[in-house]
């Protein structure tokens, strides 16, 4: 089995978008953007061996703020520019009840079938609660990036860090991979 990092999409490879301190999904392809470190951070990581994945809520489509093809769309330039062996994404509302929305381990637990994935020696990186608490769930080491939003923090992430970078940099020296 594979151990991999799991990333959550908006606020944490691509830029989030912030509004009175809360943050928000993007929803054109001109706001899309890519944060410069991602590029860095993915290809260090999937040199020291992991399989690396995103696994993204994207309600805005369930709620029919966005069209489905406009997130494909964003997924498939994050997917071209990035060493990534999958993207998960639930396009649920908040109020259908899926298994895969974050809190829910649903994206983590599924992938994990589909490429022979060691959850209990992987990682999950989030800026946000629901992701800790998807990742804790599957029996993840978590990795909370603040971005400082005003909003509840989780209370049981494993690591706290401020940068995607520093996310990396932890990562590797706890595989005993040294840091940079
Ligand atoms: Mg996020
Ligand atoms: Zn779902």
């Amino acid at each position: 089995m594979k151990k991999a990092v799991f990333f959550d999409r908006d606020g944490v490879l691509v830029r989030g978008l912030v509004r009175d301190g809360k943050p928000h999904a993007v929803r054109t392809l001109e706001e899309f953007e890519i944060l410069p470190e991602s590029g860095d951070v993915t290809t260090r990581l999937a040199e020291a061996g992991f399989r690396l994945l995103v696994f993204t809520n994207q309600p805005d489509v369930g709620n029919g703020l966005v069209e489905r093809p406009v997130v494909e769309e964003m997924n498939r330039i994050l997917q071209q520019t990035l060493p990534l062996t999958a993207i998960k994404v639930c396009y649920h509302s908040q109020t259908e009840g899926c298994i895969c929305r974050k809190p829910k381990p649903g994206m983590l637990t599924e992938a994990a079938r589909e490429f022979d994935l060691d959850l209990s020696q992987s990682y999950v990186v989030g800026d946000r609660k629901t992701d800790i608490e998807a990742g804790n769930a599957a029996g993840c080491f978590t990795i909370f990036i603040d971005r400082g939003y005003r909003e509840q923090s989780p209370d049981n992430a494993d690591k706290w860090v401020h940068s995607l970078a520093e996310a990396k940099d932890l990562i590797l020296a706890l595989e005993g991979n040294g840091i940079e």
